[in-house]
């Protein structure tokens, strides 16, 4: 024998939802009387019955201790907004030649950069140092506004953008 905790639909039209406990053979046996609408509400004798779920009796349990609620409440508000939240969005499904390629670009910057220095804030300082030969030149990377990316291809320095995004190595752990 197996014990369910049912739930009526309730006649009467409004909340209805009676609780009380079905004794059965099997689920198997629950969901066949369920459905030839053997299974009635003792209290109102309404025949849409269905498994009460569990999750209710728990929460209630967890509730009672009052005084000591403040980090319950806390908890609950913070879980409340999780459950509301969509799931995100998928990403861009790509076309696998573009998914290919994008591999590739990606793994050539990865490359690329490996001989590469970070420089940091000071890129667009850096690299004028070394289109003038102040500096050795050496292959660097790092960080300037559109503003200093405009001015050093005016005085004609090559830069590119990095098109993958880069954390800097100063906030790599
Ligand atoms: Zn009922």
């Amino acid at each position: 024998m197996i014990v369910f905790d049912l739930t009526c639909g309730g006649l009467t039209g409004g909340s209805g939802g009676h609780r009380f406990e079905g004794w059965f053979a099997s689920s198997e046996d629950f969901a066949a009387q369920q459905a030839r609408g053997l299974v009635t509400c003792p209290h109102c004798g309404s025949a849409e019955v269905s498994k009460a779920p569990m999750a209710p009796n728990l929460a209630r349990k967890g509730n009672q201790g009052a005084g000591q609620g403040t980090g319950t409440l806390v908890g609950e508000s913070v879980a409340a907004p999780q459950a509301m939240t969509p799931r995100p969005a998928q990403p861009p499904s790509l076309p696998p030649e573009a998914m290919a390629m994008l591999h590739k670009i990606a793994a050539a910057q990865a490359e690329a950069l490996k001989s590469s220095r970070w420089v940091g804030k000071s890129f667009a300082e850096d690299a004028r140092a070394i289109h003038y030969g102040e500096r050795e030149a050496e292959p660097i990377h790092g960080e300037a506004s559109l503003h200093e990316a405009e001015a050093l291809a005016k005085e004609g320095i090559m830069v590119a953008p990095i098109l993958f995004p880069l954390a800097p190595p100063d906030q790599i752990n």
